[in-house]
């Protein structure tokens, strides 16, 4: 048998969230192995966007520097082109600027980054096979050609379709929701400079961001059953259906990029998990769950999965026990759930709203310019939300609550050349929608959750906590909290 290599961290997948990772974890006493199954990045399309929440993790890192010098360009926030006449709703981040780049250009200067470190090691074309266990320990993974490489901790960051998830016991659900025409448009700027523009169509929502200037990239929800076809037939449902609803100039240049044939389809799939850590392992980024890439989250709540793991086993050594190791896991599995869950329910809530499918969700999407139009306070609430900056599902369930109530204003305005049984169906869809967002954390373990949201609602809302404390809850806040999915070791052992 073949000598088995050890190191201190494992890293599975040295994707946009792994390598975040082995830059976090990287410390001259601690030695990373970063395994990547490629011998580059991957090709497909992948998110390019990073919130003001992720750029601070990145920041914090040292890591966004060099992204900007290698090309990443700055966002001011977004802007809806609500269809209303001739208006652009703006709304700026609360404090700092997002950061958008190719994909894969933020992969490689990532890796360049993390490789400089002390202590880490990337090694491309190394597919991870599985894991291998320690009675219920996992102490390292094997890879392709039999060997194995063990550590004291084993970072799962494989991506959406990650192949160690279930082969660690922690189960995801999965549901398509549509898919995404990504299309290259380049030769001009968007009507707001800096701005992350959303569209609206009947089909689905658009949403267009600057990769560089001048190099805009739009992203096309398709629904699912409209995603068949030839490249011929998409062409033709990106012209007649989405096209006509892009304000000029950029509409010409979004029809000449068709006609090259610079789109590429993906499909947008909602991954959610209960769990992410067992002993010895973690999963992060994609892995541990991804909302739909309208709201562009994916990546900061990658980062802000990072810093929270960081944070945990900051008093964790290399020679640290097995058990002080898990402390930690569990640590992180508990405060990254406080934080995702309402960045899982805020993507869907606003996919929703924005696709606009029934009457209610079309209430709600009124009811949001309303409240968007009102004032600037308005606006910024909901941009701490969208950029990671505030993840609390308390301000999360503040702002659904408020924007109900324009919601029922907006049918109110309506109802005058409308029947009663009219109005009262467009009450009862409202309703209907509210309860299919409510009902999302309700039906995993994170019900304990919207407990906690509600216990936080009768309380005076707090400024945003800056990063770092806010992941480095104290021993009395992590006592208070109920635990969304971890439950004690004793009881995990025995479930496994
Ligand atoms: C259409 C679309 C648009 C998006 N837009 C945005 C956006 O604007 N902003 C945003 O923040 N997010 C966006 N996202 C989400 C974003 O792309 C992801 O959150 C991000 O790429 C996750 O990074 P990751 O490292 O977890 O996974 P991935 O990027 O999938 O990387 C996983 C890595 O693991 C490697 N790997 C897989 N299996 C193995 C194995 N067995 N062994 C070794 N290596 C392995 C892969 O080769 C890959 O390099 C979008 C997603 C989609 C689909």
């Amino acid at each position: 048998m073949s000598e088995i290599e050890r190191t201190d961290v494992i890293v599975v997948g040295g994707g946009w969230v792994g390598m975040v990772a082995a830059a976090a974890l990287a410390s001259s006493s601690r030695s990373v192995l970063v395994l990547e199954a490629r011998a580059g990045t991957d090709p497909r399309f992948r998110g390019e966007l990073v919130h003001t929440g992720g750029v601070k993790v990145l920041r914090e890192l040292g890591l966004a520097d060099a992204l900007e010098r290698d090309g990443a360009y700055r966002a001011k926030g977004f802007a809806v082109i609500t269809g209303r006449k001739d208006e652009t709703l703006t709304l700026d981040y609360p404090e700092g600027y997002g950061l958008a780049m190719d994909h894969h250009g933020m992969v490689h200067s990532l890796r360049r980054s993390a490789a400089a470190r002390p202590g880490v090691t990337i090694r491309t074309g190394q597919r991870v096979m599985d894991v291998v266990r320690d009675g219920d320990r996992v102490v390292g993974v094997k890879l392709a050609d039999g060997s194995e490489v063990h550590a004291s901790l084993t970072v799962v960051a494989d991506g959406r379709h990650s192949r160690l998830r279930p082969l660690l016991g922690l189960d995801g659900s999965a549901e398509l929701l549509s898919f995404t025409a990504a299309i290259r448009v380049d030769g001009v700027a968007l009507p707001e400079a800096q701005h992350g523009t959303v569209m609206l169509s009947p089909l689905g929502p658009i949403l267009a961001y600057e990769v560089g200037h001048e190099q805009v990239r739009m992203c096309v929800d398709i629904p699912t059953e409209r995603a068949k076809g030839t490249k011929r037939d998409l062409a033709k449902l990106l012209t007649s259906e989405y096209a006509p609803h892009v304000p000029e100039p950029l509409r010409t240049h979004m029809l000449r990029a068709i006609a090259e044939g610079h789109v590429e389809m993906c499909a947008n799939q909602e991954i959610s998990t209960d769990r992410v850590a067992v002993k010895g392992a973690v999963i992060i980024g994609d892995a541990a769950g991804c909302p739909h890439p309208l709201c562009a989250g994916g990546m900061t709540v990658g980062a802000q999965d990072v810093a929270s793991l960081r944070d945990a086993l900051a008093t964790v050594s290399a020679g640290s026990a097995a058990a002080v190791w898990d402390e930690a896991l569990l640590l992180h599995e508990r405060t990254r759930y406080q934080r995702s869950r309402g960045r899982e329910v805020l993507s869907r809530a606003l996919y929703d709203v924005f696709l606009a499918a029934s009457d209610g969700a079309r209430a709600l999407r009124e009811g949001m310019f309303r409240y968007w139009r009102a004032s600037e306070r308005s606006r910024s609430a909901s941009m701490g939300l969208l950029a990671g900056e505030d993840a609390r599902l308390a301000s999360f369930a503040r702002e659904y609550v408020t924007v109900m109530g324009y919601a029922l204003g907006a049918i109110a305005d309506e109802g005058k050349g409308a029947s009663a049984r009219e109005t009262l169906a467009r009450r009862w869809s409202l309703w209907s929608s509210a309860w299919s967002v409510a009902k999302q954390p309700l039906s995993r373990s994170g019900r304990f959750t919207w407990i906690e949201a509600l216990r936080q609602l009768g309380k005076r809302p707090e400024a945003p906590v800056p990063h770092g404390t806010a992941n480095a809850p104290t021993a009395s806040a992590t006592q208070s909290a109920p635990s969304v999915s971890a439950p004690p070791a004793s009881e995990r052992a025995s479930s496994r």
